[in-house]
Order: C-alpha cells, then sequence, then structure tokens
C-alpha cells in the first residue's frame, strides 16, 4: 500500500496518474467524497461523489477502510475494492490526507509505505493551486490557509520528495515504490526460490 499525501495543489494527482501509466501493478484506491465534483473529474474515476446521507450510510455498515473530513467535506477509501486487489496481489496507491494515512498505520504498519510531496516554495503552491483554476478564489484561500498545519505533518511520513520538477519527482516516488517491493520480507516465495538456486549448484550436470 503506497500513501501519496500533500498540501493541496503540490502536485500528488498528477504524480498518482503518472505513476499509474506507468506501473501495471499498482491500482488507484478511489475515494468516496460529499465534495462537488470539479469541471474536469469523472464520476469513479477520480471520486465516486455522494450525498452526506449516503456518506454516513457507509460509515455506518463499515464500508471505510479510513474515513477523515478534510476542508468540511468528508473523504474515505471504500474498503472493499482494495481487499480484492491486495488479494490478487497488486499494489495499491493512495491519495488521501494525513489522518488517512494515520488509521491505516494503525491497520497495516508493515504493509504500508508512505510519501509526504512538498512544494517546491509557498508561492508556488499559491500558484498551482490558482492555475488548477477548477476552484474558486475562496476555496484557494482556504487551501491556502490550511497549508502550514497539512504540511507540518510531514515527519510522520516514510519518505518526503519535493516536487520541483515533475519528471525528478515521478522519478523518485518510482525508485521508492520500486525499493520498497523488492524489501525481503515483501517478497512472496522468495526462499522457494532461492531453493532451486541452490539445488541447481548442487546438482550435477
Ligand atoms: P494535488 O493533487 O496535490 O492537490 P494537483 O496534482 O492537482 O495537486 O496539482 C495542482 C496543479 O499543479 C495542477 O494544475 C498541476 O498540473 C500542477 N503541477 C503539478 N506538479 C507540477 C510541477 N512539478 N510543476 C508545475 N506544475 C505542477
Ligand atoms: P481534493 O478535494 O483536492 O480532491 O482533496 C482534498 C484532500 O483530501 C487531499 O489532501 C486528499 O489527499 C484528501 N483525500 C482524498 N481522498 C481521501 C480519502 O479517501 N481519505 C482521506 N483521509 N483523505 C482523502
Amino acid at each position: 500500500m503506497l500513501v501519496l499525501s500533500s498540501p493541496s495543489g503540490a502536485g500528488k494527482t498528477t504524480l498518482s496518474r503518472r505513476l499509474l501509466e506507468g506501473d501495471g501493478a499498482i491500482t488507484l484506491s478511489v475515494s468516496a467524497t460529499t465534495r462537488a465534483k470539479r469541471p474536469n473529474e469523472v464520476e469513479g474515476r477520480d471520486y465516486y461523489f455522494v450525498t452526506p446521507e449516503k456518506f454516513g450510510d457507509m460509515v455506518k455498515a463499515g464500508d471505510f477502510l479510513e474515513h477523515a473530513t478534510v476542508f468540511e467535506h468528508q473523504y474515505g477509501t471504500p474498503k472493499q475494492p482494495v481487499l480484492t486487489a491486495l488479494g490478487r496481489g497488486r499494489d495499491v496507491l493512495f491519495d488521501i490526507d494525513w489522518q488517512g494515512t494515520q488509521q491505516l498505520k494503525e491497520r497495516a504498519r508493515e504493509d504500508l509505505v508512505s510519501v509526504f510531496v512538498l512544494p517546491p516554495t509557498h508561492e508556488e503552491l499559491e500558484r498551482r493551486l490558482k492555475a488548477r483554476a477548477q476552484d474558486s478564489d475562496e476555496v484557494v484561500k482556504k487551501r491556502m490557509a490550511k497549508a502550514a498545519s497539512e504540511i507540518s505533518h510531514w515527519p510522520e511520513y516514510d519518505y518526503v520528495v519535493v516536487n520541483d520538477d515533475l519528471d525528478r519527482a515521478l522519478f523518485k516516488v518510482r525508485a521508492i515504490l520500486e525499493a520498497e517491493r523488492a524489501r525481503r520480507a515483501r517478497l512472496v516465495g522468495v526462499s522457494e526460490f532461492v531453493a532451486t538456486l541452490v539445488k541447481t549448484r548442487i546438482t550435477p550436470s
């Protein structure tokens, strides 16, 4: 389970999309949210857009792996698609905030790798929020006001990536993913594989 978090506008959605395009072994966890759909967003691809009532029902039914209130709206990770993907041996990518990351950590610390994405400067963060041109001025202001408190959670993450140049940041996220996939404890069937290697060496041909 790979988590990307950042203050809004730092570029984690852009990084996630690029990562998914170039890696066939990872699946994006699509969250449910009560916030309004942005003009360029697609139901089921970016989020499941639900009413607060429906969200409440899902919480009661235990449908979420984690859920939290962010910028006055509710966001949650539907449990079943994640369990299905993991059960098929796939990696799962989460674009969630620090509250959700903490909840996932409590449930599955050993299976979780977390990356905090930072913008190169405060000014660039504001420029990106405005350049996205998907939110009103008021929403941009609110998100900038919350940036400092979101950034304060960076020490809770395993890795920090500064998203200055997009290709460089993507390279780092891919490198983290590949290195974490190669961890001995995560390699399924490695003992059996090594046994075949040893046998090959001692069996005369
Ligand atoms: P987040 O998901 O963290 O809120 P987005 O991925 O939506 O952020 O990015 C916010 C805006 O910044 C988008 O318009 C995106 O195209 C732009 N952006 C992302 N990364 C970079 C980068 N490295 N350099 C310049 N612009 C970027
Ligand atoms: P946005 O409204 O810009 O898409 O997302 C706002 C914030 O909510 C981002 O920090 C994003 O990572 C976070 N977020 C999105 N989905 C979830 C989720 O399912 N759970 C939690 N905890 N945070 C989420």
